[in-house]
């Protein structure tokens, strides 16, 4: 058995890691335990909000080494073809998933973080002592952060409410060559979903979209599905239609819910999806997934000085801060994709914010966080 590590973080995406860079900066000795090595594509917009760049900075990652998009503008189209346009308030940049991550797990190294490739099978917590298991190896700790995701095996260990229910996402992505401006972040809309389109590194075009699993299941495959469905926006058929595939065949994922879940569970410090998942659309998970590894790491950075002076004490700060940051927001957003399933609504909010651009500003302001600070 490997003992004791001050810090076990389960899962290695963007919580994970952040969490990682962050308490070993600060002289914590973490373990960290991924699944999938590392570099390898994700499924998501890849569009990051601005409000993250001061604690990036921070943690020693410098994303323009990276040669990302800057993108400052957001357009809106209806399946009609109505358009709505306004300049982003806090603007963000373009990277993919595939670069991002892999940096960042570089400088965990760095920093002297231990990154183990395995899939975590158990979790449990007993005497104050976490012991995490793993396909070969049994490892203990005082703290676990849990960082892996919005689903995940761990999820049916731990019997989460949410797991058990069935859910009526599915998302599929690709990356392509073509043209499309870089300053921009595209979402269009279209019957039962939507779709974001913006560029990353080395100019590729990075096409996302949410489907809901009632109407896709009607269609044979993806590419009947997007001619049928996807393509009703026009603005979407000319994307598709001038671009060519990077990949061999674009990347799915089902199953995906945004149903409430807890940011503690079974004593675990739960960060990034894992806690809860906003609505695509927003466009800001990765900030909220690396934002709350910093909450989460500020607080057991308190509980191992002995400012904070339990786990109990400790899981209940992290509940209170986690609710403070991110409660409001997911609620937004749940509330603007349920309103964007009705044409008519989604079709009078486009009309509205085309001449009135600064409504649609208003409306990202309330799914968005300010610049993060650091003490
Ligand atoms: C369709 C779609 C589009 C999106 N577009 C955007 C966007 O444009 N902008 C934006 O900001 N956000 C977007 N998001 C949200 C964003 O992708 C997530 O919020 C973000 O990836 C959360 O990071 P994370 O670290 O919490 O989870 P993840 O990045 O999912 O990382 C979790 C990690 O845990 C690992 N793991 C899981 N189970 C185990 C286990 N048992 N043992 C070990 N490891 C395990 C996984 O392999 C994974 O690497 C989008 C999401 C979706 C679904």
């Amino acid at each position: 058995m490997r003992v004791n590590p001050d810090v076990l973080i389960i899962g290695g995406g963007l919580a994970g890691l952040a969490g990682a860079l962050h308490l070993s900066k600060k002289g914590l000795n973490v373990t960290l335990i991924e699944k999938s090595p590392y570099l390898r594509h994700k499924v998501c917009g890849e569009y990051i909000s601005n409000e993250i760049l001061p604690y990036l900075q921070w943690l020693g990652i410098n994303v323009s080494e990276l040669q990302p998009s800057y993108i400052s503008n957001f357009e809106f189209s209806a399946e009609n073809g109505k358009t709505a346009r306004t300049k982003l308030p806090l603007g963000g940049f373009g990277i993919s998933r595939y670069t991002l991550d892999n940096f960042l797990y570089e400088k965990a190294l760095e920093n002297g973080c231990t990154v183990i490739i395995e899939n975590v099978t158990n979790v449990s917590f007993d005497d104050n002592i976490f012991t995490v298991k793993t396909s070969q190896q049994v490892l203990t700790s005082r703290i676990v952060l849990g960082a892996y995701g919005k689903r995940s095996n761990i999820d049916q260990v731990l019997a989460r409410n949410f797991i058990a229910k069935k859910s009526p996402w599915l998302a599929v992505k690709g990356h392509y060559t073509g043209e499309f401006d870089n300053s921009l972040v595209a979402l269009h809309n279209f019957q039962g979903g939507y779709c974001g389109v913006s560029v990353v590194e080395k100019n590729i075009i990075n096409i996302c979209y949410l489907a809901d699993y009632e109407t896709f299941k009607k269609y044979k495959n993806i590419d009947d599905y997007q001619k049928e469905v996807v393509f009703k926006n026009k603005k979407l058929r000319s994307i598709f239609e001038s671009s060519t595939p990077v990949f061999e065949k674009p990347l799915t994922i089902s199953q995906i819910s945004f149903d409430k879940k807890s940011p503690v569970e079974n004593h675990i410090l739960m960060i990034g999806d894992t806690a809860g998942l906003i609505h695509p659309m927003c466009g800001n998970g990765m900030a909220m997934a690396i934002h709350s590894a910093k909450i989460a790491a500020e607080l057991v950075l308190d509980f191992y000085s002995g400012k904070i002076e339990s786990h109990i004490l400790l899981e209940k700060k992290y509940t209170k801060e986690w609710k403070k940051h991110f409660s409001r927001r997911l609620f937004i957003g749940r509330l603007l994709a349920n309103a964007l399933t009705y044409k008519t609504f989604t079709s009078i909010m486009t009309t509205a914010t085309a001449s009135m651009p600064f409504l649609l500003s208003k409306i990202i302001r309330q799914t968005h966080g300010s610049p993060i600070t650091i003490n």
